[in-house]
């Protein structure tokens, strides 16, 4: 088979020992005979991966004794909801930095929960979300303040946490960044991620959340209590065992490979590659302001669609797939997570090069 450079924003790339492993013990996990699929979550095959998944994460992002480590479903959409529902029972204040579509979404979500008040407390909307937004000082101490770590579609991202969101509970979207930059888990109340862009197969959302906070919500459905499901650590009922499994991996390879700090080292290396080609090309831009570019998500325009789209195929054909931006903002994307060679940029490059000269770059 051909090499495939997968530029998809998710479901992602995963690392290729990560995959070859998983091909090698699907018939018999352990020598036990049985696929990691087809045994019980009460088994100590499972409680042992299980258990080893979260020491290693808890390594990798230095998660303090005091917060619980949950391995749920529902995707990073469920937590739209459930974190208004278990984190908003105080005053029903919430504040929203609107960064983009990932921000909006939990925006809306927020507010269709019963009594719940959103304020939207800084937004980007005006520039079409090519920037981070300034967050103003704010006069109010909210139940929590969400913010979108990496925004996905647009492709900007906090480096630093905003200094004046300082003793407010932040809550962090981190679905398409999470151990692709270090981050403080001690300066949030709550961090989740979909599994899907950078831990593992979709079907899995980890949450990481300051006990104290856990302690509401006990009058919440079963399923939607972070509260009930910490207190039967993630298997109140079946949980994703092959998503928490491959993700366990995925987590002893990015161990392996030196921790999130090598990661970043990696990931800002990859990006700047394809940063720098974009600053210098005739034919190629970036939509992104300089100082709010992600090293994860990374979109790019020609300037004319139909240009766009001609790229698109020709890149697939070349083995450069996934490219298509998102729906919502048209033109090119690459995600280069954590898995995500270095070679793929250079190939990426190169190809551009080519096309731009094909095509007599004009921009
Ligand atoms: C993809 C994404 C989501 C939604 O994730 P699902 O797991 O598909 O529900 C939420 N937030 C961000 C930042 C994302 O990139």
């Amino acid at each position: 088979m051909a090499q495939i450079y997968n530029f998809s924003a998710g479901p992602a790339v995963l690392p290729a020992p990560v995959i070859r492993q998983v091909q090698s013990e699907l018939v018999s996990y352990k020598n036990s005979g049985m696929s990691i699929m087809e045994i019980s979550h009460r088994s100590s095959l499972y409680t042992d991966m299980e258990a080893e998944a979260e020491e290693n994460l808890r390594k990798l992002m230095r998660i303090p004794n005091d917060y619980d480590v949950l391995f749920l479903q529902g995707g990073g959409t469920l937590q739209f909801a459930m974190v208004p529902l278990n984190l908003a029972q105080k005053n029903k204040q919430t504040g929203f930095v609107d960064s983009g579509h990932w921000a909006q979404r939990a925006i809306e979500e927020a507010r269709l929960v019963p009594g719940v008040k959103a304020d939207i407390i800084a937004s980007s909307a005006a520039v079409n979300y090519t920037a981070l937004p300034d967050v103003p000082e704010l006069r109010q101490q909210y139940d929590y303040v969400h913010l979108t770590l990496n925004n996905t579609i647009e492709g900007t991202m906090y480096r630093d946490l905003p200094n004046v969101l300082h003793g407010q509970t932040l809550v962090g979207d981190m679905s398409s960044n999470i151990m692709a930059q270090r981050y403080n888990v001690e300066d949030f109340g709550l961090i989740y991620a979909g599994a899907q862009k950078n831990i593992g197969p979709a079907g899995m959302t980890l949450i990481i959340v300051k006990h104290d906070l856990v302690e509401g919500g006990t009058e919440l459905p079963a399923m939607l209590s972070y509260a009930k499901q910490a207190a039967k650590h993630s298997a109140l009922n079946t949980p994703p065992v092959f998503a928490i499994y491959v993700a366990g991996l995925v987590f002893k390879w990015l161990l392996e490979q030196g921790g999130v700090e090598e990661m970043q080292k990696r990931n800002e290396k990859k990006s700047a590659y394809l940063y720098d080609f974009l600053d210098s090309s005739s034919l190629f831009s970036s939509p992104v302001k300089k100082s709010s570019r992600s090293v994860t998500n990374i979109p790019f325009v020609t300037g004319n669609a139909e240009l766009d789209q001609h790229f698109v195929a020709a890149a697939q054909e070349n083995g450069l797939v996934n490219l298509k931006g998102h729906r919502s903002v048209g033109g090119m994307r690459a995600s280069l997570y954590n898995a995500f060679p270095y070679e793929g940029v250079q190939k990426l490059v190169e190809f551009m090069e080519r096309f731009e000269q094909s095509v007599g770059g004009n921009k």
